[in-house]
C-alpha cells in the first residue's frame, strides 16, 4: 500500500504499564521522543492503552510527553497480541504519527512486529542510539550489526511510521516536571471479549530473577581474565563485601562458570549501575553496549592495551588474582572501620 509519508507528523510513545502500574521503559523512551520531536518541531505523544489506566496521564505528562491517546476498556486489561494490534493499529491509521518507539520488553517487542505487519511499516529492534535528519524527516535508528562489529544506521523512506524497539536502561528519563500536563485524547476498541479468540484464564507470576542486574546500583563483573570457578568465587567475595551484583562476560556465562542471568551486553542485560567492575574483560563492543551508561567505570585488566580502558573512568593495569584480593582486604577494613566508628558514635 502506497503511502503519503507527508500525511505523517508527530513522535510517538508506547506506554507500556502492568497491573496499572508505568513501566520505567515507556518513561525512559519519552526523554528520547522529547528530542526528536524538538528538533522536528511537532508533538510527542504516549499511547496508553489498559483497563482502569487513566490515573497514570499524569506521570506521562510530567515525562514529557505532550499528548497522550488513551484507550480504556475491559478488552485491554491483560495484553494479548490481538487487542492491543488492533487499538495501536487503528490509532496509527488514524492519527498518522511519523516516528513511533516501543520498549525492547516481551510484550513491547511482540506489539511493535505485530504493528508493523499490520499497517505495513519497518521496525528496527533493539535501537541502541537515535538521530533524526530533520531536513529529510527521517528517523535514524543505530544498533550493533553484524555481530557487533559495526553500529548500522537504518531508515525507512518509504514507509510510516518509522518505528524502534528500544532496550530498558538504555536511555536515561528526564526530570518529573511536577505539575506538567498535556491532551487526553480518548478512544474506544470496537472489541469485544466474547470476540476474541485469546482469553486469559490465570495469571501465573514468574518467580522472581535470581539476579537482578537492571535494578543494581553496583556491579562487580567477571570476564575469560578470571579464568574459572575459582576466580570467579573471588570475585564474588568483593561484590560481597560492596552489597554488589556479579555480572559477566559472555565468555564466562559460556564456560558455564555461571548462569546467563548474569551476563551483561548486548545479548545479556544492559545495565546503568552507579558503579562498574570489570574484572578481567577485554571489552568486546558487544559487553560494552550493556554497560557503557554507568556512572563510574572501573576496569582491572593485565593488557593495558584492552579495549575496557577505553570506555573505563578508572583503570588498574595488573593481575586480577593480585589485585581484587587486596581491594576485598581493603574494602572489609575500611567498611570495619566504619561501622566501629558508627558504634562508638551511636554509643556516645
Ligand atoms: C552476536 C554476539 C553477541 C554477543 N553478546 C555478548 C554479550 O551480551 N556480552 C558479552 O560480554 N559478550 C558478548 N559477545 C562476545 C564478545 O564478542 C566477547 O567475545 C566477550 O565479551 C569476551 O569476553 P571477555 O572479555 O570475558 O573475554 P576475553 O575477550 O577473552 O578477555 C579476557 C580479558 O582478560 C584479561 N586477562 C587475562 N588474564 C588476566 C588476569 N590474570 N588479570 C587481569 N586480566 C586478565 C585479558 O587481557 C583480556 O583482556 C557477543 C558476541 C556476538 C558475536
Amino acid at each position: 500500500m502506497k503511502v503519503n509519508i507527508d500525511d505523517y507528523r508527530g513522535v510517538w510513545v508506547f506506554i507500556e504499564q502492568k497491573e496499572e502500574q508505568l513501566l520505567d521503559v515507556g518513561l525512559e523512551l519519552l526523554a528520547a521522543g522529547r528530542d526528536l520531536a524538538d528538533k522536528l518541531d511537532v508533538e510527542l505523544c504516549g499511547v496508553l492503552l489498559g483497563d482502569g489506566v487513566s490515573h497514570l496521564t499524569k506521570e506521562v505528562f510530567e515525562s514529557g510527553a505532550d499528548k497522550v491517546y488513551l484507550i480504556d476498556n475491559p478488552v485491554l486489561k491483560y495484553y494479548r497480541t490481538e487487542t492491543y494490534m488492533k487499538a495501536v493499529g487503528d490509532l496509527v491509521r488514524k492519527f498518522k504519527p511519523e516516528i513511533f518507539l516501543y520498549g525492547a520488553t516481551s510484550n513491547g517487542k511482540d506489539l511493535a512486529s505485530a504493528v508493523a505487519t499490520d499497517v505495513l511499516c519497518g521496525l528496527t529492534a533493539d535501537t541502541t542510539l537515535m538521530d533524526v535528519d530533520v531536513e529529510k524527516r527521517l528517523f535514524e535508528a543505530s544498533r550493533p550489526a553484524f555481530g557487533g562489529n559495526i553500529m548500522a544506521t537504518i531508515l525507512c523512506k518509504k514507509h510510516r511510521p518509522q518505528m524502534a524497539t528500544v532496550r530498558p536502561k538504555v536511555i536515561k528519563r528526564l526530570p518529573l516536571q511536577a505539575g506538567r500536563t498535556g491532551e487526553v485524547i480518548v478512544e474506544e476498541i470496537d472489541v469485544k471479549e466474547d470476540d476474541l479468540q485469546t482469553k486469559v484464564l490465570k495469571i501465573v507470576k514468574d518467580a522472581k530473577k535470581a539476579v537482578n542486574l537492571e535494578e543494581a546500583t553496583v556491579i562487580v563483573a567477571a570476564g575469560k581474565g578470571i579464568k574459572d570457578e575459582k576466580g570467579f568465587a573471588m570475585v564474588k567475595e568483593l561484590a560481597d563485601i560492596l552489597n554488589a551484583t556479579v555480572g559477566a562476560s559472555r565468555d564466562v556465562v559460556e564456560a558455564g562458570i555461571c548462569g546467563h542471568d548474569h551476563q551483561v551486553g548486548q545479548t545479556g542485560a544492559t545495565v546503568t549501575p552507579k558503579v562498574y567492575i570489570a574484572i578481567g574483560i577485554s571489552g568486546a563492543i558487544q559487553h560494552i553496549v550493556g554497560m557503557q551508561n554507568s556512572e563510574l567505570i572501573v576496569a582491572i585488566n593485565n593488557d593495558k592495551e584492552a579495549p575496557i580502558f577505553n570506555a573505563a573512568h578508572y583503570g588498574v593495569v595488573g593481575d586480577a588474582f593480585t589485585i581484587v584480593p587486596m581491594l576485598t582486604e581493603a574494602f572489609k577494613e575500611a567498611l570495619s572501620d566504619k561501622v566501629a566508628q558508627e558504634e562508638v558514635t551511636t554509643n556516645g
